[in-house]
């Protein structure tokens, strides 16, 4: 009997770790708390795929090339172009100038097409409008396992292995579930709101490409919406970084700074966007939260069992600057795919088939300083490191 897991959110980390699991052979129940899929950050209208350029190598710029090169491949594999997806050039107008391969892409396009897929071998079940209050480890049939409970304290679904992909609301999740000690912030997670403005194009686009410098502006895609109606060509300018602020609210002051973005890119189509907000408006925006990190890096790979480790007993002999990975106490089964911040595009599918490869018994593949980065115990040894005391 193949191996059960349990995926909550079904953003692009959800549906993307589903989707690698199935491949692996693993049953999945994927868990959503919203009526559909892509119901959170995951809805934006479109965004950019695109590796992150940067003048030295970082972090975030090497693990953006090696998920850029894996989904540019995965979407030519699952949708034809032009449905829910586009090659382009953008144009960089402030750091990096010049012209760089990217895509435009609708997410809940490519995260239908994955859940489709993954459905149609029969290993995979969704179910929507089911939040998960907490976590608890149980016993399965085959060995450790976890249960996932509501808020009744009923059991939802037990599996042999969970992934929790629910972005920054995993925290609450984590704390319910008794997997955080109180007065210690060791899985810093902060929400960042982002606003996007768009409307109807018409006509011939106002840019040949898509521009970049403060925000991004899209001048023609075709979005397809998700009731089933024709696609609708859009242009679209996002999208405001708001720290800390966690409502998906759409609000007139985020349009007007997506306005002064745009006008540091094209006078031509920020008069457009003007003229849309003017009576009768027929500019729309979308906004959405995003997931971000401390150190704005991802987190890919097993939970650390952090309510034990600080619990522990800790000498200060032997506790390296570096993290030593081994050392680090786990929740058995359980792993986490979140904190995508601006890149969830990029990232997901390459990190959702790493994650994937650990949970079935493989190492993930890439680069062993990377692998550091993305481990979700860092904060936790950097911290505990500070208070490190004799035994
Ligand atoms: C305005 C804006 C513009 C952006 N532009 C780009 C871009 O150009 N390029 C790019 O790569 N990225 C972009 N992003 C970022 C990208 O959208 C995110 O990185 C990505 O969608 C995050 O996916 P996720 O699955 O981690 O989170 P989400 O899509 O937020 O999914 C998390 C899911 O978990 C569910 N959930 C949470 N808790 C529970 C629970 N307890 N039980 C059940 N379900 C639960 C939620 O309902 C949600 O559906 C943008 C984001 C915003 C807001």
């Amino acid at each position: 009997m193949s191996h059960h897991a349990l995926v909550i959110g079904a953003g692009l980390a959800g549906t993307a770790s589903a989707s690698a699991l199935v491949h692996k052979g693993w049953r999945v129940s994927l868990l959503e708390s919203g009526d559909t899929p892509a119901c959170a950050a995951s809805a934006l209208p479109v965004g950019i795929l695109s590796p992150l350029l940067t003048r030295a190598p970082t972090t975030l710029s090497r693990l953006s090339e090696l998920g850029a090169a894996a989904m540019h491949k995965e979407l030519a594999r699952l949708l034809p172009e032009g449905q829910g997806w586009q090659s382009c050039q953008i144009q960089n107008l402030g750091h990096a100038p010049g012209q760089w391969p990217a895509a435009m892409v609708q997410p809940s396009v490519v995260i239908d097409a994955w859940l489709k897929e993954a459905r149609a071998t029969g290993s995979l079940e969704t179910r929507l409008n089911t939040p998960v209050d907490r976590l608890s480890q149980s016993e399965q049939a085959s060995g450790p396992g976890w249960e996932a409970l509501d808020a009744n304290g009923q059991v939802l679904c037990s599996a042999d292995a969970v992934v929790l992909a629910g972005a920054w609301r995993s925290v609450q999740l984590l704390k319910r579930s008794g997997f955080l000690p109180d007065n210690l912030d060791l899985f810093p997670l902060r929400p960042v709101k982002g606003q996007m403005s768009f409307a109807s194009l018409y006509g011939t686009p106002l840019a040949a490409n898509p521009m970049r410098n403060n925000g991004v502006f899209v001048p023609d895609f075709s979005h397809l919406p998700r009731d089933g109606q024709p696609a609708e060509r859009i242009w679209a300018m996002g999208s405001t970084y708001e720290r800390g602020a966690d409502d998906a609210s759409v609000t007139w002051e985020g349009h007007l700074r997506n306005l002064t973005s745009l006008r540091a890119l094209s006078t031509q189509a920020a008069a457009t966007m003007a003229h849309a907000m003017e009576p009768p408006a027929t500019l729309r925006g979308w906004a959405g939260v995003r997931c971000a990190s401390l150190d704005r890096v991802p987190l890919i790979g097993q939970m650390p069992d952090l309510v034990r480790w600080a619990a522990a007993p800790r000498s200060n002999r032997g506790w390296p600057r570096k993290l030593q990975p081994e050392r680090v106490p786990r929740l058995p089964g359980f792993y986490v795919l979140t904190a995508l911040g601006s890149r969830g595009l990029t990232l997901a599918h390459w990190a959702g088939k790493e994650l994937a490869a650990l949970i079935s018994g493989s190492t993930m593949g890439f680069e062993a300083d990377l692998q550091l980065a993305v481990d979700p115990a860092r904060f936790g040894w950097r911290q505990l490191r500070q208070q490190i005391r004799p035994v």
